[in-house]
């Protein structure tokens, strides 16, 4: 990955989440505050307008200038979540280009920084259900010298899969985990932004 794409990513990643805000929205009225849309969008319009005044140097620059706007922009939990993901992931790539391998690396500080945020594990129907095998399934494609478009479509494909998984869990974390077992049958939200977020990817490295 290198600057250019890392700016990519940011772009496609807002375009997805401004096309599929309603949707977001919508799968957060049923188990939340119906925000999560509202949320992703402001702040990954903000984030990708920051990048077009940033000059960056590296990588992570990118990374953690998204990071920090989406702390400032999307409120909710999702803010302090993804925010911390993108400069946790920004800040293992101190470089203009990043290996397959090395951004296996940098997704698995991400994932750490939003388990050390929320403390959520898998099953507890929330970014950690679609995160934990996107980076499974990076890793496992990176190990084997895959190239990144391979290991990054195998990544939004296992956070897809991931994200409907959760629609039998019932939720331990966040507001979800309120409703007890009413929360049972529904897809997680922040589940589905990560889901986008990985495709995003995908797309960015295969356009
Ligand atoms: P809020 O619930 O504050 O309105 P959002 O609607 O933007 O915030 O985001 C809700 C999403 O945040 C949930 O669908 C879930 O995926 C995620 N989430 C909430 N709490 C946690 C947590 N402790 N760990 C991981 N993800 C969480
Ligand atoms: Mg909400
Ligand atoms: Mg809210």
């Amino acid at each position: 990955m290198d600057i250019n794409l890392a700016r990519a990513w940011v772009h496609t990643i807002a375009g997805a989440v401004a096309e599929q805000k309603d949707r977001l929205t919508w799968l957060d009225s049923a188990i939340g505050d119906a925000d999560h849309g509202t949320n992703m969008h402001r702040g990954f319009t903000a984030a990708s307008a920051a990048l077009d005044g940033l000059v960056p140097d590296t990588v992570g620059a990118v990374l953690i200038g998204t990071g920090t706007m989406l702390l400032s922009f999307v409120g909710g939990a999702s803010g302090p979540l993804f925010g911390g993901a993108f400069r946790a992931v920004g800040q293992t790539i101190y470089t203009p280009a990043a290996t397959t391998q090395e951004l296996a690396e940098a997704l698995a500080a991400g994932l750490a920084e939003v388990t050390q945020i929320g403390a959520a594990v898998p099953g507890d129907k929330t970014v950690v259900d679609a995160w934990t095998p996107a980076l499974a399934a990076f890793r496992h494609r990176a190990d084997a010298g895959a190239d990144l478009a391979e290991a990054a479509l195998a990544a939004a494909d296992a956070a897809e899969e991931g994200m409907r998984a959760t629609a039998p869990l019932q939720a331990r974390r966040g507001r979800a985990s309120y409703l007890g077992t009413r929360s049972i049958g529904q897809l997680d939200p922040g589940a589905a932004s990560t889901a986008l977020i990985f495709r995003a990817l995908a797309d960015a490295v295969t356009a």
